[in-house]
């Protein structure tokens, strides 16, 4: 049977691997939606190569653009966020959502209306939002499948497993671009070397947020989202060679993890054909020759982000908004060399302090409140930058 799939940030990293299996599988899928930002040659190529009913830019000026280059084919070319939403509408068996930042959130959410499978790869929906989009999946009897390779990795140790009797979580970080620089050094950090993953091939604003460990920050409010699991039962461990993605530990003391090649197209692969597993082509590891795993505690003064995130996880309601908002907005500034790399952390460690008073856990978690929350503390951060700089 074809299935019918959506892809929301089809010219990005994790667009373009889901593509990748796609193609491999032809007859198998019919592609629906695709969607992308200023890419528009990638975007209208790919809706050609797999006849997409429909191609949408986030970016209304990109449509001119995108009609152009789709025009005697038939695609429709659509834009904005209204178009985002309408191809979330359109009927799909399963729907990847791929847009890096809150920006992923609205489209994830009216996809679950569907009541489909969404495959997440935009860890910032839950982080924003968790609470909501995981009633939201309930409430239309959607599912929702993880794609970060450790929410993957943690979702298949569960397998089979009873949720009660797990009693950790562990999550690993490969220490991201500057593990072993000497911590002083990082203020001066560029962007350039930032934006360098020893082990990953990623997007630019995730492998800058991999030497800050803000995506590891994301990733354990992830996980307490995701898995309902308290926050003291969730730990991360520096495993630089990046082959063990996450252990599950048991109430009887053992420990069942996952490891794997670090290429993407194994947990998208795993959430494309679950609940079967199909042959992927991803490197099969040679244990004898990688020879042994590491692992390290992480190290919370070079990464203050592992802290503000315990703090968010304490609070809940709506500082995870808070938080990925200011963590958005200071990526943003260092990206345009507003701000030194360490100074990321200062700045969303200020607006989460400043706007404590309306993050607190009892504020209810509605899309409109966490836009609200996201849009102020964005505003704070610019703030602070356009100081600091
Ligand atoms: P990317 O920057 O390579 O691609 C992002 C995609 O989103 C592009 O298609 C871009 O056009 C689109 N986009 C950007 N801003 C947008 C906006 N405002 N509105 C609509 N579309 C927009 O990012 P990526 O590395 O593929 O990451 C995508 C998501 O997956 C992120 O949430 C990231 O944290 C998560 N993730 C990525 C990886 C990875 O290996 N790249 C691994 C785990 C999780
Ligand atoms: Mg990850």
């Amino acid at each position: 049977m074809t299935r019918r799939v959506s892809i929301f940030g089809a010219t990005g990293s994790i667009g373009q691997n889901t593509l990748d299996l796609i193609r491999r599988d032809p007859h198998a899928f019919k592609v629906v939606a695709l969607t992308g930002g200023r890419n528009i040659n990638a975007l209208a190529r790919d809706a050609k190569a797999f006849d997409a009913e429909v191609a949408v830019t986030a970016y209304n000026d990109c449509l001119p653009a995108l009609k152009d280059a789709l025009s005697g084919t038939g695609i429709e070319a659509a834009s904005g966020e209204t178009a985002l939403l309408e191809a979330a509408e359109r009927p799909a068996d399963w729907i990847m959502s791929a847009i890096v930042g809150a920006a992923g959130l609205p489209p994830g959410l009216k996809a679950l209306e569907q009541g489909t499978v969404l495959a997440l790869a935009n860890k910032e929906s839950l982080v924003t939002a968790g609470p909501l989009l995981m009633e939201t999946a309930r409430k239309f009897g959607a599912r929702v499948l993880p794609v970060d390779s450790e929410h993957s990795a943690v979702f298949q140790a569960l397998q089979g497993e009873n949720i009660d009797s797990v009693e950790r979580v562990i999550i690993t970080a490969s220490g991201g671009a500057f593990r072993d620089w000497p911590i002083e050094k990082l203020a001066s950090a560029t962007c350039a070397q930032a934006s360098s993953h020893p082990n990953w091939d990623m997007g630019q604003r995730i492998t800058i947020d991999s030497a800050s460990m803000f995506n590891k920050a994301l990733e354990l409010i992830e996980t307490k989202e995701f898995f309902g699991i308290s926050q003291d039962k969730i730990e991360t461990v520096v495993h630089p060679e990046s082959l063990m993605h996450a252990l599950v530990g048991h109430v009887d003391g053992g420990l069942i993890a996952h490891v794997g090649p670090p290429d993407m197209r194994h947990a998208i692969g795993f959430a494309l054909h679950y609940p079967d597993r199909k042959a992927l082509p991803v490197e099969r590891l040679d244990l004898a020759k990688i020879g042994q795993f590491t692992f390290r505690e992480p190290d919370l003064a070079r990464y203050p982000a592992l802290g503000l995130a315990r703090d968010v996880m304490e609070t809940g309601g709506l500082s995870g908004a808070v938080f990925n908002a200011a963590k958005e907005t200071a990526l943003d500034g260092f990206i345009d060399g507003q701000i030194g790399f360490t100074k990321m952390a200062e700045v969303v460690a200020d607006v989460i302090e400043i706007m404590s008073p309306q993050s607190h856990g009892n504020a209810a978690i509605t899309l409109e409140a966490v836009t609200e929350a996201d849009h102020m503390a964005r505003n704070e951060a610019r703030s602070l930058i356009d100081r600091k700089s």
